[in-house]
């Protein structure tokens, strides 16, 4: 009789894989056990089918399993009668995976919705294939004691479905039902709970145009009607977010009826990770028009808590869902005096949210989602490197759409979403998940990354690891660095960072950028031109200030410079005075502020209320145009220098023709995409003959331009160019502490 030992690691806890193997070990008919570890899950199997129990745990898993390594061995075979689920135990190594948070699955949906089940309409029902996870997890190894479902105790009937291996809620740890479980609670404004059916009455509240808060998987959402604009300009108000695009809730039905949904993205969103899907929406009277202010789609989401699903009962209309903060703060989660103030009523319950997390957004690109922020559903889902790490890095992540990552051995756990750190809360937050991370992971960080930025205010969180080495890394080279990374690709690649902007080696600001290499070194072999962003960060909220500049390098003190001086505002001239003097700001390569500035030179819009406002309204002005073969004859000149080595994109003659062509916004905006997309092929073209390669990787913010990225891929193939984007991470700034760990890590095995 063959005995085996087989260890399981990576997501094999909290997703239903002990009764899995039990099951499958009594359809082989072996014996032995399966126990948790706080490495993953060990078991031992006995009888003749031995192998084949192992053939058949590496084709099948359960759904939500995700095993990252399998070790089998023989050992002596002992007397034993029957196949048992033994208790977890402590273990000195603690390296088994978090699941992340999933959606309300089709078989507790159906529970839900029948009346003869005793979770008929139970607003947390859940089992092992959904519900929280990541968020209300406190240590490990993943059981309900280590949880914040530590507070409830289980009745008869629950007690018995979590210790009944063939029930699907056995060792569902968040596992409650109306008689043991979490109490939802209304609460007014001053804090007081009402007596009142808490969903019931929030439904009604939203249904006479109230504000409610409610806690959702990863914080509080703010909800209201998503028709209604006065609504939508008060949430907007209230977290003084400007004109950011505001997320929305509905059922498949309702979104059906307002989109032309495509499949792949009715896929997304039916996922277990539920993201928000963004979508093209035509005018439509259920869809404010301040939702999305200048743009052509919605965020939407599908009510993915069985919560979201009995709120929706109540109101059978699609509902802005939007994460509880103020600009740039990060998500709140608790019911403080701070969320009391934006809400009218909060719809709240008592499990606590031990770790907040924003949700995540997508857009499908290519049939494939493409991340604009992952954060619920995916983290801590780890991102598996091409190669081991001896030491454990902490990438500390950029200012905006701050993450950062934890890098262990040849797994890097990117965070969720925080926000931007440029204020204390952010930073504070960022400290705290930090701290859960380490104690999922079992480790304390030997090396810290951070940007290059001397002033970045979350590069004092390496204090907090005074015995961690600090690295420094610029900022888009972790771009590229994290593209390569996330696709175990090795290099050499022609690197293409197309960004916002970035402290660079020469102090100057970055964000169009060309690099040859790989993990081992990225040298910077081009850029965009420098041209003077007078008066610094001021003229990123005022593209007009960086348009001025551009204009004044074209054209100097000439006609069509006084012209735009004075339509863009009064007080230019004293702008226009800097720009001559060149004595307050800084010269920069940025793309994204290339886009800025075509952006107010068409009239589209001289203040920018969000990051990517302009060029966003800019990208869908140029997708209103109806492309044929025609159109592509024409483009916007360029010019590129290729001189010691170095090449120099220099994209201010297309602004010049910009500004003199004689056709429509939309024509003009579409040929900016286009001239830009036949530039940046031109110098892959020069830099692949120079270096002998031929791979290309796109990395930065400008790229989350689907209308550019698509352009330049079709480039790129028809050219023979093999092309590398993101698809785990997203490629804005959210990628950058992935691409901040990898580089600190390779530097510190060549050193
Ligand atoms: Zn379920
Ligand atoms: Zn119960």
């Amino acid at each position: 009789m063959t005995r085996l030992k087989i260890k399981a690691k990576g997501i094999v806890q909290g997703v239903g894989f002990r009764p899995f193997i039990y099951k499958t070990a009594h359809h082989y008919k072996l014996t032995g056990f399966v126990k948790n570890t706080s490495s993953g899950v060990e078991i031992e199997v006995q009888g003749d089918k031995v192998e084949k129990f192992v053939d058949f745990l590496k084709e099948h898993h359960p759904p939500l399993a995700k095993i990252t390594e399998i070790k089998v061995s023989k050992i002596p075979s002992v007397p034993t009668e029957n196949f048992v689920i033994l208790e977890s135990e402590e273990d000195v190594q603690r390296d088994v995976l978090i699941p992340p948070d999933i959606a309300i699955c089709e078989d507790c949906y159906r529970e839900f919705n029948n009346p003869e089940n005793r979770r008929f309409h139970y607003p947390f029902i859940n089992c092992t294939n959904c519900g929280p996870r990541f968020t209300i997890i406190t240590d490990i190894p993943y059981d309900r004691p280590f949880t914040t479902m530590k507070d409830f105790e289980m009745c008869d009937d629950c007690h018995r479905e979590y210790t009944d291996p063939n029930d699907r809620r056995y060792h569902a740890q968040p596992v409650s039902c109306f008689k043991c479980g979490p109490q939802l609670k209304l609460l007014n404004n001053q804090g007081n709970s009402l007596e009142v059916n808490p969903v019931a009455f929030a439904g009604e509240m939203l249904l006479q145009n109230k504000i409610i808060a409610i806690k959702g998987l990863g914080g509080f959402h703010l909800a209201c009607l998503a028709d209604k604009d006065q609504l939508v300009l008060a949430i907007r108000k209230k977290k003084q977010r400007g004109n950011k695009p505001l997320a929305v809730m509905a059922s498949l039905n309702m979104i059906q009826h307002i989109t032309c949904l495509r499949e792949e993205e009715q896929a997304a969103l039916t996922s277990p990770s539920a993201p928000i899907v963004i979508l093209k929406v035509p005018p439509h009277p259920l869809i404010s028009k301040e939702l999305a202010p200048g743009l052509d789609s919605v965020g939407f989401m599908l009510p993915y808590t069985p919560l979201h699903l009995l709120l929706f009962r109540y109101v059978d209309k699609p509902l802005v869902m939007t994460s509880a903060n103020l600009s740039h703060q990060p998500i709140m989660y608790k019911q403080n005096s701070d969320l009391l103030a934006l809400a009218d009523y909060v719809l709240t319950h008592d499990r606590q949210i031990h770790s907040p997390c924003d949700d995540s957004v997508v857009k499908i690109f290519n049939q494939q989602p493409y991340f604009f922020r992952r954060s619920r559903g995916y983290v801590p889902q780890p991102i598996t490197l091409s190669f081991t790490s001896p030491k454990v890095v902490l990438g500390l992540g950029p200012m905006l759409n701050n993450t950062f990552c934890m890098l262990v051995g040849n797994q890097a756990f990117p965070s969720q979403y925080l926000g931007t750190t440029d204020n204390l809360k952010t930073v504070n937050r960022e400290q705290q998940n930090i701290d859960q991370f380490c104690k999922m992971l079992s480790v304390q960080p030997h090396i810290t990354a951070v940007d290059k930025h001397p002033n970045f205010p979350n590069r004092k969180l390496a204090d907090n690891f005074p015995q961690s080495k600090l690295v420094e890394i610029q900022h888009h080279r972790a771009h590229i660095a994290s593209l390569l990374a996330e696709l175990q690709e090795d290099g050499p690649v022609i690197g293409i960072a197309m960004d916002g902007t970035g402290f660079g080696d020469d102090r100057k600001i970055w964000g169009g950028e060309f690099f040859m290499g790989s993990l081992q070194s990225l040298e910077r072999v081009g850029q965009l031109k420098y041209y003077f962003l007078p008066t610094g960060e001021t003229a990123i909220h005022q593209p007009w200030r960086y348009a001025l500049s551009l204009l004044h390098s074209l054209y100097g003190n000439g006609k069509p410079t006084s012209h735009f001086a004075d339509k863009f505002t009064p007080q230019s001239s004293s702008v226009l005075d800097i720009i001559k003097k060149q004595n307050i700001g800084v010269f920069n390569s940025s793309c994204g502020r290339l886009f800025d500035a075509v952006a107010s030179l068409l009239g589209i819009g001289h203040y920018s209320t969000y990051r990517g406002e302009l060029p966003s309204v800019l990208q869908g002005a140029a997708e209103r145009v109806s492309v044929d073969s025609k159109l592509m004859q024409k483009s916007y000149n360029y010019s590129i220098s290729f001189n010691d080595n170095y090449l120099v994109l220099d994209m201010l003659p297309a602004i010049g023709e910009i500004i003199e062509d004689k056709i429509d916004v939309c024509l003009k905006a579409f040929y900016w995409h286009f001239s830009l997309a036949k530039a940046l092929l031109d110098s892959s073209k020069i830099l692949r003959e120079h270096y002998h390669l031929n791979k290309v990787g796109l990395s930065g913010g400008v790229f989350q331009n689907t209308l550019l990225l698509e352009m330049l891929l079709d480039m790129f193939n028809n050219n023979n160019f093999e092309v590398l984007i993101h698809r785990q991470l997203p490629p804005n700034d959210s990628c950058i502490s992935l691409g901040q760990a990898v580089l600190a890590a390779k530097a510190e095995v060549r050193s």
